[in-house]
């Protein structure tokens, strides 16, 4: 089967900084690194990574070809990424030495994905094939309703966190994924816990304490404990649990033994420092030892 992500696609530049800038300041950095990132495309990224077939529907503009080809190298399928004339997303981070950051982030051609496009892509996906969605493209309820429509089976990741966008595909969902806040904020929106939102399968991730799934048809739920290991960085932790989730989801396997994978993968990400070029294969996961 495949796995079909619409998704973001950023080029994280990250510059190292003497103080963070005040207002009116100019300030010359002392250094620049430039990064695949964008919650798309890690999640591409962990979910090839974990084995699976992921085609990513995205978009990029004129100077974001190295992405794809970064994505295409960590084994994503890439044929579906369009080529816009507007900006690649990107993500401005500055960095002071004490570690603190300050970010703006630019979705450019992130949000210039057409409805003809998705079609299209979709129109080559097969009943029971995943897709999978963020909140940093447009197009996500259009992409559910079709998804829904040709039989996939469809996830959401609530991030960044918007109410009105997770209510937008409520109704096409048959995974959702949340992390403690964002479960906490779609609570507050909607008046409902997370088992009640009528979607079969809710994931909460709960940090350094693990995560959570209700299946919400049978009524139960099922907690997964982190494994114990010193964090470097956080960053792209969630995004690396959703793929392994679904790359396992993909080769038929239940729930739990997909939870436990992810949840191995996922705390071997946060030892390293760095997004998409450090989420570790299948391999690496299997035989980490914690
Ligand atoms: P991020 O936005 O940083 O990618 P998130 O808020 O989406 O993360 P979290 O709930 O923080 O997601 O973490 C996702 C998963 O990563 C957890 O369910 C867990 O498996 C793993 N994880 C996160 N922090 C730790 C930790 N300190 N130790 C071990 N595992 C962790």
């Amino acid at each position: 089967m495949a796995i079909w992500n619409l998704g973001s696609i950023n080029a994280d530049m990250i510059y190292a900084l003497p103080h963070m800038p005040q207002p009116g300041e100019t300030l010359a950095a002392d250094g620049l690194e430039q990064f695949l990132g964008g919650k798309g495309a890690n999640m591409s990224v962990a979910a090839a990574r974990a084995g699976s077939h992921v085609c990513h529907l995205g978009a990029i503009g004129p100077e974001g070809a190295w992405a794809v080809t970064r994505m295409l190298e960590y084994g994503v399928d890439t044929r579906h990424i369009a080529r816009l004339d507007v900006p690649t997303g990107h993500a401005i981070i500055a960095v002071d030495p004490s570690g603190e950051n300050q970010i703006i982030l630019f979705p450019g051609a992130n949000r210039q994905i057409t409805e003809d496009q998705v079609g299209a892509a979709l129109s080559s996906a097969s009943a029971g094939d995943i897709l999978v969605m963020q909140n940093e493209t447009n197009m996500q309820a259009e992409a559910a309703r079709m998804g829904r429509d040709l039989g996939l089976k469809v996830a959401y990741a609530a991030a960044p966190f918007d109410a009105e966008a997770v209510q937008a595909v409520l109704p096409y969902l048959d995974y959702l994924f949340l992390n403690e806040v964002e479960a906490e904020q779609l609570q507050q929106a909607t008046g409902k816990t997370a088992d009640a939102l009528g979607v079969a399968d809710v994931i909460v991730t709960l940090g350094s304490k693990g995560a959570r799934h209700y299946d919400t048809k049978a009524g139960t739920m099922q907690e997964v404990a982190a494994h114990k290991v010193t964090p470097v960085d956080t960053t792209g932790a969630g995004d690396t649990f959703t793929g392994y989730v679904l790359a396992s989801l993909d080769r038929g396997l239940p729930m739990a033994q997909a939870l436990a994978q992810a949840n191995r993968a996922a705390a071997l990400m946060v030892t390293r420092k760095g997004t998409a070029d450090v989420i570790p294969d299948l391999k690496e996961v299997q035989d980490a030892t914690f």
